[in-house]
């Protein structure tokens, strides 16, 4: 089967390798239907994720089709259409427990899909633990629009549940990459009085405008007097940082008001200042983390009540064949791309 592989430091090839066999009686065999690409894809490609073994398969988004389970496996058969999750977790431990599965104890779990074993940039995945990391897609839901429930839409679930939204809030919104615009979504559902998002790029900002007239969209320049003059206290009751920027964690916690809450859910590339003196006083309370993706049959149905729709950050298609293709489009952000999806076996 065809497989996009991490060879080496900088360099990704499209390979033939032999299709997955189950290794344990908790595996699943799912056929790739659609995939996409991730920024984390990007990291692993040019060495930022010192844990990413060379010679896997990359890929930790996409949606598939059931080919054959374990004998241990009882939520989905054969058949079935799925998506899958980033996280491996075994449902057991400790963490699993406590819905903490991001930090799941089992030697594969966390981030592994892509990254430490093979992931689903090919014909075909190996799904572990399958009865978690594998949800069945509702009749009436479409490839496309289940695309990103396992990674970014669960990302963007995630920082909006634990930023603990209320009605009478102003959320401010660091970032409107495609993990942004997936809180912007989950964010709304919380009702918030204003959503107020912070983007840089003309281009994001103007899809932002078209898309969700209802959000107010501001410039990194411009954000902490807007924010100021639109909230009821002097900041927004609930900051979520998701851009990863130079300056942003300096600007998530500037922006928010005294007692709120700041989510940060951006990786950065570097150590960040955390400077106590300068916001003695301020009682600020920081989220921080990787996503805990245990929410994506909540999410799949609110897909399927039309609550949320992420098909319009879809740009970008391309069959499996032409990844290479597909990859140059969503680095090097040509033509407007937000996110792309890769065609895989269509059976
Ligand atoms: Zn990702
Ligand atoms: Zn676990």
């Amino acid at each position: 089967m065809l497989a996009y592989t991490y060879v080496e430091r900088g360099r990704f090839a499209l390979l033939e390798k032999p299709i997955p066999t189950l290794k344990d009686s908790h595996d699943a065999l799912v056929r790739v239907t659609l995939g996409s690409i991730c920024t984390s894809d990007l990291h692993i490609k040019h060495g930022s994720v010192p844990r990413a073994v060379p010679g896997i398969t990359v890929g930790h988004e996409m949606v598939g089709i059931v080919e054959q389970v374990g004998t241990d496996v009882h939520s989905v058969k054969p058949g079935d259409r799925v998506t899958v999750n980033v996280e491996t977790f075994c449902g057991e431990c400790f963490f699993c427990q406590h819905g903490y599965v991001n930090n799941c104890e089992d030697p594969d779990g966390g981030w592994a899909l892509g990254c430490r074993i093979d992931g689903g940039q090919a014909e075909y995945v190996r799904v572990p633990h399958a009865d978690q990391g594998l949800n069945r897609i509702p009749e009436g839901v479409t490839d496309e629009q289940a695309l990103f429930v396992g990674d970014i839409l669960a990302t963007g679930f995630w920082a909006a549940r634990i930023s603990e939204i209320k009605p009478e809030d102003t959320v401010l919104i660091i970032g409107a990459g495609p993990t942004g615009i997936c809180t912007l979504l989950c964010a709304r559902l919380k009702h918030p009085q204003r959503i107020i998002v912070c983007e840089k790029s003309a281009e994001r900002a103007r899809f932002l405008r078209m898309h969700y007239p209802e959000v107010q969209v501001v410039s990194p320049e411009e954000c902490k007097t807007y924010v100021q003059a639109n909230s009821a206290h002097g900041g927004a009751d609930v900051v979520i940082e998701v851009a990863g920027a130079d300056d942003t964690f300096r600007l998530a916690w500037e922006c928010a008001r005294p007692n709120a809450i700041v989510t940060v859910v951006a990786l950065y590339d570097r150590p960040q200042v955390l400077p106590l003196p300068d916001m003695y006083g301020k009682n600020l309370t920081f989220k921080t983390g990787g996503v805990d993706g245990c929410d994506c049959e909540e999410i799949l149905r609110l897909i399927a009540e039309g609550q949320i729709d992420t098909t319009p950050l879809i740009t970008h298609r391309f069959p499996l064949s032409e990844i290479e293709k597909a990859y140059h489009v969503f680095e090097n952000r040509l033509d407007g791309v937000i996110k792309v999806a890769v065609i895989g076996k269509l059976g």
